[in-house]
């Protein structure tokens, strides 16, 4: 069942466009994460489905009830901010049970609810702690129990990891999931981490400018960037000029570098001549002794690199003009020897690339 629908949003805020001609459909118990830079119009979108915002136009649909006009505390939807916004001056018990204590649910149901939530985020025993007794992950935890336990039909994250540090951060995105698992609740997250996107979402939807640029999988948003921004926004890749010097209907040859040529699979119509951009991902840049004699295969150096523990990021610069991203394995960084400087073979799988006309 749809749980949400957003039909043709747009939002101005004076000459600035901040969502521009947005739908989008949420079904029941998704995970969908609205993903952007800075200013691409993600906490708008979500404030406006919470009723913190009023859209210019268009409707906001939830259950299949038009909600555009209803005001926030009459929506069946909870927000959960980076801040917590949890009361400083009372207990979690009291916290979590707030918004029941308004709504008149007997005591004994509240402390039951209270009960069973916050054994399911792993807090109880904390009812009677005030939030400055509690770490920044626990805090989080009632923010989220808080905003879970009336049980709304969709639950709004506004960057609610943001404060905490990267351990915890990257520790807590199993807790979320779980919590969203269990609770069956549908999810809408506002992040610009995209590691974090690709991680919890069942979908994303990655904004730019108040557009919506792909509306995908994780999968779909990795392996099939539909366009040069999603590319960039989402993982570390290479984008490579060249000139399409050959075309045919399953393929194009591209010239790049010092004039060294790359076939790739492409099923769009591209002319002759044009200039385009061949755009591989850092991990799909074999290098070394990975490269096997049928590839098509280029000459570079090794110009720098970073290791992280698992994998070494090596930065290659290939003929005068290029440089080139690859991520490789840190078994292959040591069985290989590899040293700032050396000259390395350069290849990848054709089917991974990806190509966008300019
Ligand atoms: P961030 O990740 O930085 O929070 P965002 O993607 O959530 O960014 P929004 O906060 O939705 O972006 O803002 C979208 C655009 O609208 C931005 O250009 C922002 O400056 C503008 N904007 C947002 N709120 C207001 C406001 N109340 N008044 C004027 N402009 C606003």
């Amino acid at each position: 069942m749809e749980k949400l629908v957003l039909q043709n949003i747009n939002k101005n805020y004076g000459s600035v466009v901040a969502v521009d001609d947005l739908s989008l459909t949420i079904e029941e118990g998704e995970f969908i994460t609205l993903l952007g830079p800075s200013g691409c119009g993600k906490t708008t979108t979500l404030r406006m489905i919470g009723g913190l915002e009023d859209p210019d136009s268009g409707n906001i649909f939830i259950e299949g009830q038009d909600v555009t006009n209803i005001p926030a505390h009459l929506r069946p939807t909870n927000m959960v901010f980076q801040s917590y916004a949890l009361f400083p001056h009372l207990t979690v018990f009291s916290n979590v049970t707030f918004g029941l204590k308004n709504l008149k649910v007997p005591v004994d149901e509240q402390r039951e609810r209270a009960s069973r939530m916050l054994d399911l985020v792993g807090l109880s025993g904390l009812e009677e702690r005030r939030p400055n007794e509690l770490s920044g992950g626990q805090q989080q935890r009632v923010a989220l129990v808080r905003a879970l336990i009336n049980e709304p039909a969709v639950l709004l994250l506004d960057e609610p990891l943001g404060a905490l540090d990267a351990k915890l951060r990257k520790a807590m995105r199993f807790e979320l999931k779980r919590i969203q698992h269990e609770s069956g609740v549908s999810f809408v997250f506002v992040t610009h981490d995209q590691e974090e996107a690709i991680s919890l979402s069942d979908r994303i939807v990655l904004m730019d400018l108040g557009k919506v640029q792909q509306d995908d999988s994780p999968r779909g948003i990795f392996e099939s960037p539909a366009n040069q921004f999603v590319a960039d926004f989402v993982g570390v890749g290479n984008s490579i000029e060249g000139e399409c010097i050959n075309v045919s209907k399953r393929a194009v040859q591209i010239k790049w570098g010092d004039g060294n040529l790359a076939n790739v699979p492409t099923t769009e119509d591209i002319p002759v001549g044009a200039t385009a951009n061949m755009w591989i991902r850092a991990s799909d840049v074999r290098i070394g002794k990975a490269v096997s004699t049928t590839d098509e295969s280029w000459s570079g150096n090794v110009e720098e690199l970073l290791y992280y523990g698992d994998h070494v990021d090596l930065l290659l610069q290939v003929g005068e003009s290029d440089e080139l991203r690859s991520i490789i394995t840190a078994e292959q960084f040591y069985d290989e020897n590899i040293k700032i400087g050396d000259e390395v073979k350069i290849a990848w799988n054709a089917d991974r690339v990806k190509v966008f006309v300019k």
